[in-house]
């Protein structure tokens, strides 16, 4: 069995694979642009942010009633669980379902079918993230937070994903204050291809807790020492940083230096479907490709647990935590 783990970078919609794509592209009636699933397979080989967006986007249609939600997370949450995932918090990106005509409480209630049992299910215990997307307006943000209010009671936090460079988080200040006034959690995406100031504008203007990515914040030696000292945590994606091109190979990844400096690192999947692999995947293509050594192992880990937000339910985040310590290798 793979070390246990917390994933807390995983956009739920980045988990559909093409065969649940055509499946429920079949319930659904709706056309995909691709003979079959090894043709869309290889649509899932694209090279840059932008084509992997079109298609992400593009696949989306398949997804229509809460029976779809529920499958999409019920997918997800085998594979996690095989891959030594204990806890997950998982985001989505309602914006996106909504403009195609699909109203909150189908995302939230459908995802909740799965993460409501998840526990029973899948062993994993589950928090739910909900995500605005950067490169829409900050009205747009608002009316989601809006819409988002009867369902307060399912969801534990907010980020902020899609296109970064151009989309500064001071541009989410309103609805970031509004968000913490309800008592939800923050995160952001900050530091993947935009510069460290976005880092350090999402813990200042947006009063983040937890930066996702991160990667940059390295070109900047006094934001490194801020982040060692309050402990924020970083929510790594390696394999997604090779597709993406954040960095060119693996072996160049900057996750060893990044522990070396004494950050608070976790390492996730982010759109896993889409990025060649899975949390447990990710964990043994940084093992393998950057030689890192049991012990850097159990400490990615044990960060994971470290930077959830199990606050709520410390007892849990404890037995975790001590799965992590008596791990045998
Ligand atoms: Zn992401």
């Amino acid at each position: 069995m793979p070390i246990p783990k917390a994933e807390l970078h995983l956009h739920i919609e980045g988990t559909l694979e093409p065969e649940l794509a055509f499946a429920l592209a079949a319930r659904n009636g709706v056309e995909l642009p691709y003979a079959d699933t090894e043709e869309l397979r290889k649509a899932y080989l694209f090279e840059d942010l932008q084509t992997f967006l079109n298609l992400y986007y593009e696949l989306m249609a398949v997804l229509r009633t809460e029976r779809d939600f529920e499958d999409l997370a019920n997918a997800y949450l085998a594979r996690a669980a095989a891959q030594g995932v204990r806890h997950a918090e998982i985001f989505f990106d309602p914006q996106a379902h909504i403009a195609r005509g699909v109203d909150m409480g189908t995302v939230v209630e459908g995802l909740w079918r799965a993460l409501g049992s998840s526990e029973t299910n899948h062993g994993i215990s589950t928090r739910l993230i909900l995500c605005f997307l950067r490169d829409e307006s900050a009205e747009s943000a608002l009316e989601t937070l809006d819409a988002a209010k009867p369902y307060l009671d399912r969801i534990t936090g907010i980020g902020l994903d899609s296109a970064e460079v151009g989309h500064p988080p001071v541009k989410f200040r309103e609805v970031y204050e509004a968000a913490a006034a309800l008592g939800l959690r923050r995160v952001a995406h900050a530091g993947e291809e935009g510069p460290p100031a976005y880092i350090t504008e999402a813990l200042d203007i947006l009063g983040v807790e937890r930066v996702d990515h991160g990667l940059r914040c390295m070109e900047d030696e006094e934001l490194v020492a801020r982040l060692v000292r309050d402990r924020i945590p970083l929510t790594l994606c390696p394999l997604s940083n090779v597709r993406l091109r954040a960095v060119d190979v693996l072996a160049e990844h900057p996750l060893p230096a990044m522990l070396d400096a004494g950050l608070l690192c976790t390492v996730n999947s982010d759109d896993p479907a889409y990025f060649g692999g899975y949390a447990g995947d990710n964990f043994d293509a940084v093992r393998e490709a950057l030689g890192l050594t049991e012990e850097r192992l159990r400490e990615l880990a044990r960060n994971s647990f470290v930077a959830s937000f199990l606050e709520d339910d410390e007892d849990r985040r404890a037995r975790y935590l001590a799965e992590v310590e008596a791990y045998v290798f």
